[in-house]
């Protein structure tokens, strides 16, 4: 796998290495054309500059760089923000909450709290996007395959996922999905399929009879000839590649919290040719997530 080389230390620090840079990339990312009221959407404002206030001309509404946004009420410095979104986003296999409490300087319980709030942004990302045209699609259980047991069955402890890759281009897919799902029934199919492919999209699975129902469901369904399984496929080495890097970076992950985990993943290969962008995209994207207080977070997430 290619990956691009990211934004070194050196320059992340000489970009948001303080309060104040940090501040002003974030005010450009949530507000490029100045300052507009998240109440009223008047453009004229005043800043009660002690208190860092956005103060409304008009309505008289007061508001934070960060209110409302996924950073809403935070304690914690922007720099150690933009430090956890590098960390995050830079390295192939992401960073456990105890490594990134070590590193950006806070408790363990804030750092699984950020690292979880920047997956709930990325999650939230990724969820609109569709996958197109030729897919290859196969089913897994995260956790590993309970040994002696059939195959497409669980048990507890193991969450059932489906992972799918593009195959636009010649050489490499573009774009994968990592969804976590309840069974591979056909109406948890169906769901699946209106929301992650796009209509009339081709599915190419190896034919196992849970992926029999995709004929119909409005796709296009093909089944691997016997010579195409004996190649090595895309959606096997990256499912390969998924649990290694789950298993070598926390070891075990809480199955309450796979699709973010699956999604931290999925965000970073989606986007493994423009790494040193990311930082910026991803902080874009957390000033146009919504606040996700630690109690929700905490809650098993059901999206995908
Ligand atoms: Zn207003």
């Amino acid at each position: 796998m290619q990956f691009q080389k990211g934004m070194s230390l050196v320059e992340l620090m000489s970009k948001y290495g303080d309060e104040d840079k940090c501040r002003e990339a974030l005010f450009k990312l949530r507000w490029p054309q100045g300052f507009i009221c998240p109440e009223c959407g008047s453009k004229y404002y005043c800043e009660l500059k002690n208190r860092r206030v956005y103060q409304c001309n008009r309505c008289h509404y007061q508001a934070t760089l960060t209110s409302g946004t996924i950073f809403h009420s935070s304690k914690v410095a922007l720099n150690k923000w933009f430090l956890t979104i590098y960390l995050t986003t830079q390295s192939k296999n992401g960073i456990s909450s105890s490594e990134l409490s070590r590193e950006v300087g806070v408790s363990q319980n804030t750092a699984w709290s950020m690292k979880h709030k920047m997956m709930q942004v990325m999650l939230e990302r990724d969820d609109e996007k569709r996958l197109s045209e030729t897919i290859e699609l196969d089913d897994a259980y995260l956790g590993g395959r309970r040994s002696g047991g059939k195959r497409g069955r669980g048990s507890e402890g193991m969450s059932p996922i489906l992972i799918a890759l593009d195959e636009k281009a010649e050489e490499h897919p573009q774009y994968m999905k990592l969804s976590k799902v309840i069974g591979f029934q056909s109406r948890e199919l169906r769901r699946w399929r209106k929301h992650c492919l796009a209509p009339g999209s081709k599915v190419i699975t190896d034919g196992l009879q849970c992926f029999r129902t995709l004929d119909d469901l409005g796709c296009i369904h093909e089944i691997k000839t016997d010579e195409d399984k004996k190649r090595l496929s895309w959606v096997h080495t990256m499912l390969e590649n998924v649990k290694i890097s789950i298993k070598g970076t926390y070891h075990a992950i809480g199955i309450k919290h796979a699709a973010r985990y699956l999604t931290e993943f999925e965000y970073r290969f989606n986007r493994r040719f423009k790494l040193e962008d990311m930082i910026a995209r991803l902080a874009y994207a957390a000033v146009h997530t919504p606040p996700m207080p630690q109690r929700f977070l905490k809650l098993a997430e059901n999206s995908w």
